[in-house]
């Protein structure tokens, strides 16, 4: 079985990415609103900030103190607003109560480069331009980059979340693939996705998908990200499957996700 090498594809998107940034009067500028001391948030804002220094993207981070659902609303019209601000994200966990939702509906829609606008979405759904979250382009990002064959094919997506399942089953609809969508209350996972010439496993649940899950010829797909009892990572499909190519956890879709993102920034500051 061949592992897909997703750092090697994000330093590809990379290489565009700063050669397109060479291009520009001024460095493009991310915001990053940060509403949680989450040490895990913390975590990932700190990649992504160092992973934007080296592509030559201007990452600004808006820290804010226990703030409630209207304040982050706020600061995300405050940014939308800001026209030296080309991309905005809003990390997670939210407040109690609050849901990215309702807060990305303030996010404007030319600079929501992870997709987090309910309104993206659906102009993705639409087929009207719209930033797809930068994990579910990933997804797709590899399939091209891969060349493997989405016209006719047959594809199940595991996972019907805003953020992954939905936009990967909307992207992969785009390409002409026969898209089937499952989730917890799907019967029969195994034999779902058996026959599927493509396996997207967007679930969150570690080796959820095992050898009788997978067909000998199909790619797949894993976003998990599953955080071990030793500080590791383990994806939601058992790396013991026997199918033709899979992305590797870590080192599969995550640096692609990364990589993506910034590309959709530099994209919103050409306009
Ligand atoms: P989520 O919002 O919790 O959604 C999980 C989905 O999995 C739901 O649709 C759920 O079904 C389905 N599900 C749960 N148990 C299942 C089961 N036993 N069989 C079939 N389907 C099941 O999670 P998410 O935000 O989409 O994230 C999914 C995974 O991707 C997580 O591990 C997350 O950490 C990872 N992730 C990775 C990246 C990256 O860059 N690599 C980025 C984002 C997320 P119901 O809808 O029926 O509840």
């Amino acid at each position: 079985m061949r592992l897909i090498d997703g750092r090697a594809i994000a330093a590809a998107i990379t290489e565009g990415v700063v050669a397109d940034i060479a291009a520009l009067p001024t460095a493009p500028v991310l915001a990053v609103v940060v509403p949680t001391d989450d040490e895990a948030t913390a975590w990932y804002v700190r990649s992504i900030a160092r992973a934007a220094a080296k592509a030559g993207v201007d990452c600004r981070v808006f820290t804010l103190d226990k703030p409630t659902g209207p304040e982050i609303s706020a600061e995300l019209d405050r940014l939308s607003g800001d026209p030296a601000v080309h991309g905005i994200i809003c990390q997670t966990p939210l407040p109690d109560g609050v849901t990215l939702d309702e807060v990305g509906l303030h996010i404007a829609v030319a600079k929501d480069v992870d997709g987090a606008n309910p309104e993206s979405l659906g102009r993705l759904a639409a087929g009207l331009p719209a930033y797809a979250p930068a994990t579910a382009h990933a997804v797709l990002e590899i399939l091209r980059r891969e060349g493997v064959p989405m016209v006719g094919a047959s594809a199940v997506v595991v996972g019907r979340s805003t953020v992954v399942g939905k936009p990967a089953a909307l992207l992969l609809l785009a390409e002409h693939a026969t898209v089937t969508v499952a989730h917890s209350r799907t019967r029969d996972l195994a034999a779902v996705c058996r026959t599927a010439d493509i396996v997207v496993a967007a679930v969150g649940r570690p080796h959820l998908l095992g050898p009788g899950h997978v067909g000998p010829d199909a790619v797949v797909i894993d976003v998990g990200t599953n955080p071990t009892e030793d500080g590791g990572l383990v994806g939601d499909v058992d790396p013991a499957v026997q199918a033709a190519a899979l992305t590797p956890v870590p080192g599969g879709v995550g640096p692609v996700t990364t990589a993506l993102l910034l590309r959709h920034v530099v994209d919103a500051a050409r306009g």
